[in-house]
Parts: structure tokens; sequence; C-alpha cells
């Protein structure tokens, strides 16, 4: 068989709803004509999907700290403790942003924060019982196996012991976050004093084993091989394959700016598609997938949704993290929207869980709150933006 006649082979395998190896991943990811593979990953969005709906979401990412012990190469965002620009809210600065994105329409907040090196699983039992009872209709997608190692490590307690406490706390579902690279080799380089990719996983079994659900995230373009950016894949699936957990695959960019990663090549707009549509292709045990408009652009996400993509994320209403390292593209909810109708579909915004909150089949059934945009970067402003209220950059201030 010719290296063509195996490709088309495997094309059609996965685009029937069968699995494909992880070599045989590779060899898409390395080979397949890009149209190919595009058209095979639209085929199994279609079949799961066949009422042509993508989704979109509407939450705020609120940071709690910018303080950090663990010091990951590519992190624009951590100061270490003592430095003058390190900044801890009170519980009343969070619920006043979570105010805030109830106001707009949030449905999620996403609490993400430096490892704080007196942050036990005290703290996020408060921090999370705090927004429960402030606003009970809000669902708490929060921090990631990194920040529950952590905790878990102040508090001198076990990992099963933090999972079940915080989730008796209010926390509803893990974020993906932390997962950057799980193989041993490019994670090491990127985040030496981070837990291993295995440790990261095993955390996340745990959760899913208390019915605490998650998505997981990929961090692609800080030197990793081909190679390893599939293992990162097969990794997530036989975590899947016992635990059903994960969600959604959500692969993002690196972004180069204000680390010690400088120099580094970022992942290519291509190389990013093609994975979008290897993903889909592989992980025919994980249900969505998620396409990153914030950090390869509005142009690039777009383009996802012809890649296997059914979600495109959220508004955010606000971001720090990422566009600390350079993500600069804004968007708002007519142009989310009107980015899902060119390309064909139905949109329709979720809730945490992927559940259709309101299918909008006609423009004339698009929301029209105009206040619902994304904002950045109240991590350059003093205090974290302490105090701000949205908009905390001006427009004017972020490209798009
Ligand atoms: S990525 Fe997270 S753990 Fe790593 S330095 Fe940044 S805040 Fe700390």
């Amino acid at each position: 068989m010719t290296v063509n006649q195996e490709i088309d082979d495997i094309l059609r395998r996965a685009a029937d709803g069968g699995r494909i190896s992880a070599d045989e991943a590779l060899l898409l990811y390395t080979e397949a004509p890009f149209h190919a593979l595009g058209e095979a990953a639209d085929a199994v969005r279609r079949r799961r999907y066949p009422d042509n709906i993508v989704t979109y979401l509407i939450d705020r990412n609120i940071n709690y700290t910018n303080v950090c012990v663990t010091a990951c190469k590519f992190c624009a965002f951590y100061r270490a403790p003592k430095h003058r620009e390190g900044w801890t809210h009170p519980t009343e600065e969070i619920l006043r942003r979570c105010g805030e994105a109830v106001e707009l329409g949030a449905t999620q907040v996403m609490l993400q924060g430096g490892h704080h090196p007196d942050y036990g699983v005290e703290y996020y039992e408060a921090l999370f019982g705090a927004v429960k009872a402030a606003y009970p209709q809000l669902v708490i997608h929060s921090i990631g196996p990194s920040e529950i190692m952590h905790m878990a490590r102040v508090s001198a307690v076990s990992i099963e012991d933090a999972v079940v406490r915080i989730q008796a706390a209010g926390l509803d579902s893990i974020a993906g976050a932390g997962a950057e690279m799980l193989p041993e080799r490019p994670r090491r380089a990127i985040a030496p004093l981070k837990e291993s990719g295995e440790r990261w996983l095993e955390v996340m079994e745990v959760a899913h084993r208390h019915g605490l659900e998650s998505t997981a995230t990929m961090m692609m373009g800080t030197g990793e091989t081909n190679a390893e950016r599939i293992e990162h894949l097969r990794m997530i699936r036989d975590v899947q394959d016992r635990t059903g957990g994960f969600r959604a695959f959500i692969p993002w960019t690196y972004q180069p700016e204000n680390n010690h990663l400088k120099g580094r090549t970022q992942a290519t707009t291509l190389e990013y598609l093609r994975l979008i549509a290897v993903a889909r292709l592989f992980f025919e045990n994980v249900a969505h997938l998620q396409a990153s408009w914030l950090t390869t652009g509005k142009d690039a996400g777009q383009l996802a949704l012809h890649m296997g993509v059914d979600d495109l994320g959220s508004i955010m209403l606000e971001e720090n993290v990422i566009s600390s390292a350079g993500a600069r593209h804004r968007s708002n909810l007519q142009e989310l929207i009107g980015m899902i109708r060119t390309a064909d579909r139905i949109p329709a915004q979720r809730d945490t869980r992927y559940r259709r909150m309101a299918v909008h089949r006609t423009p004339a059934e698009d929301p029209t709150d105009v206040r619902v945009v994304s904002h950045f970067s109240s991590i350059a402003l003093p205090g974290g933006g302490a105090g701000r209220q949205l908009p905390l950059v001006d427009a004017g201030t972020t490209s798009e």
C-alpha cells in the first residue's frame, strides 16, 4: 500500500467514527492533504451535530492573585512572592466582578490564579463558597490539577480530600488549565517546577471519579515536536477511555511576549488547523472541540469551524493571563455570532455543560446586548485593576 492509500484509508475510517492509533494520527498530522484532512474532520462534526449548531459561551475569567511560586517560563502573568507588582484580590473584589459578569449575562466564571504560597484548601473553600452564596446561578468552572496539587500540599491533605472539599464548597467543574504540553521533555523545558503530565492526568482522574468533569487543553508552539503533540492527545484519550470526564478538548497557541521563552517559534496557523482536525479525528471519545480565536485570531478561529470544531468558546468579559503574553484579539457578542453564521453554521449560546440555552436560527433571534465585549489586561493596571469597572481597559488601547 502506498502512503497516499494508507492516508486515505485512515481518513475514511476516522470519518466513519472508527478509532485511529497515535501513529496514524501522526501520519495524518504530518502528511495528509490539508483539504482532505479538514473534510474528514468536518464529516465527524456533521455526524455528531447534524443540526449544524456551533455553540458559544458568555463567561468571565477572574484572577484572584498573580503571586506564584511555580515560575513557568512561558507565563507572562505571574509575579514571584514579594515582587512589587504582585497582588491578591480580596473576596469582595472577586464578588464585585462576578456581579458585573452576571449583569452582562455570563453563566460561568473561571477563577484562575497563581500558586500563592499561603493558599491552601481553606482559601479555595472560602472563595467558592462566597461566590456560590452570592451568585448561586453562576457555574464555577475553575482552576486545574496544578492548583489542586498546590493547595493539597499547602494544607497537607491528600488530592482526594482537596477535591472532595472544594467540590462541596461549590466548584462545579475543572478547567483544563495547566496541561500545557503533557509529555515529559517539552513540559520540563517550559515548566520545570510544575507537576509531570502523568500527575496532571492522575488528578483529573481523581476529580472525574468524584463527578467533577473537566475540559482538557493543550498549548502548542514552544518547541515541541510533532510526535510530542500527538503524544499529548494520546495521554488524554487514554484517561478519557477510563473516566469519560473530559467534556471538550481546547488547543491553543503559545503567546511569546513578556516571558522567559522569547525567541521560540509559535505554532503557525496551518499547524494549529491541522492539529484541530487531527484532534477531531483522534478523539472519538471526546464530545466537543473548541477553537481558540483569542490566540489564533478570528480568521483562524472561523476556519477552524471547517476543520471539525463545534464550539467557539467564550466572549471572555475579562481575560488577563493569555493576553499578558501577547494575545490581543478582541471580540463581542455580535461579531462572534456573525463568525458562526457566515461559516454557514447556526449559532447557539450554551452553558458550561454544553447544553444549548438559546439557538439563534435567524439573525432576528440574535441577542442585541452591545455591552457583551471582551476586555483584557487588568494585569497591566496597578493592583490588578482592583476596583475598576468593565471595561478594564478602553477598547482603543487594544488592537483587533
Ligand atoms: S502558568 Fe500558572 S503555575 Fe505557571 S507561573 Fe503562571 S500562574 Fe504560576
